[in-house]
């Protein structure tokens, strides 16, 4: 990468109402909370079922346990029962613990996903960020592989808020984009007073002539329940806001890729 690739137009910016753009990224989330409700509802039933069926099995734990502990004489054969009760436990125990810090997850990513009031500016780890979203859309992004090809970023000036919106929205498309599975690969890297952040997917592509206009507002290629054409342009309006700049390359047949540069030093 040059340096001339990785810096910023002067020309950016073009200036957005601070409250013209909250309200759209409120909007923008909850229909996509809307549509990811069922998703995640999946996603929480997963490990839900586990603890819940780990419940009987600790249930018949207790009741051998205390069927043994009856007996005012424990023996040899007892002894070992309740060692093999003991190993049942701690593997129980294992699989709870991975099971409740997935729900946690996903509930405190969605509760950070979820806050319609504007959230103020802060100096945020885009990692986490990304982790949050991915976390959310992990029922979308089931067929897809996802590589994280993280470098190291500092903490970026910005509404995390919106800037989880944008993430939201590549990582979507580019999952949507490739419905039969395929690679979906994040790649951050620091430069100077800039960071750049590229989603690469193997998808379906983008028409040169559709490039110049999926920023624009109103145009999809997606059934109208799934697709509204709007992700791009309020995309495109965060990071201006941020006083950065979104682009696409883009080969039919072979995959697209957005990137996002940002200044450090956010809006
Ligand atoms: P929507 O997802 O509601 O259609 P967007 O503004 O997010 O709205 O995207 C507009 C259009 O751009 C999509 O309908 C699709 O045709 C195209 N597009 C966006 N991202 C990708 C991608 N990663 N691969 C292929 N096409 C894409």
């Amino acid at each position: 990468m040059t340096e001339q690739e990785f810096s910023l137009p002067q020309s950016a910016t073009r200036p957005v109402g601070d409250t013209e753009l909250a309200s759209l990224v409120s909007q923008a989330k909850l229909a996509t909370l809307g549509m990811l409700l069922a998703g995640v509802a999946h996603e929480i039933n997963t490990p839900l079922g586990a603890i819940n069926s780990n419940h009987d099995v600790l249930r018949r734990a207790m009741s051998k346990l205390q069927d043994i502990l009856a007996d005012e004489v424990v023996d040899e054969d007892e002894l070992e029962e309740v060692r093999r009760i003991v190993r049942a436990l701690d593997a129980i125990l294992r699989v709870n613990d991975i099971a409740v810090e997935r729900m946690a997850t996903l509930v405190g990513s969605l509760r950070s996903f979820g806050r319609l009031d504007r959230a103020p500016i802060d100096w945020a780890d885009l990692h986490e960020g990304i982790d949050s979203t991915l976390a959310i859309l992990g029922h979308e992004t089931r067929a897809v592989t996802v590589e994280r090809r993280f470098g190291v970023l500092p903490p970026v000036r910005c509404h995390p808020d919106q800037l989880n919106q944008v993430w939201m929205n590549l990582i979507l498309n580019a999952a949507q984009a490739m419905p039969d599975g395929g690679a979906l690969t994040i790649e951050t890297e620091h430069h100077d007073d800039r960071v750049r952040l590229v989603f690469g997917d193997e998808g379906c592509g983008i028409p040169a002539a559709a490039q110049a206009q999926i920023f624009e507002g109103g145009f999809t290629t997606k059934q109208r329940r799934i697709g509204m054409g709007l992700g791009l342009l309020i995309s495109r309006r965060i990071v201006e806001h941020h006083r950065g700049i979104i682009a696409v390359e883009s080969e039919p047949g072979s995959g697209s890729r957005f990137t996002v540069t940002l200044p450090v030093s956010g809006p």
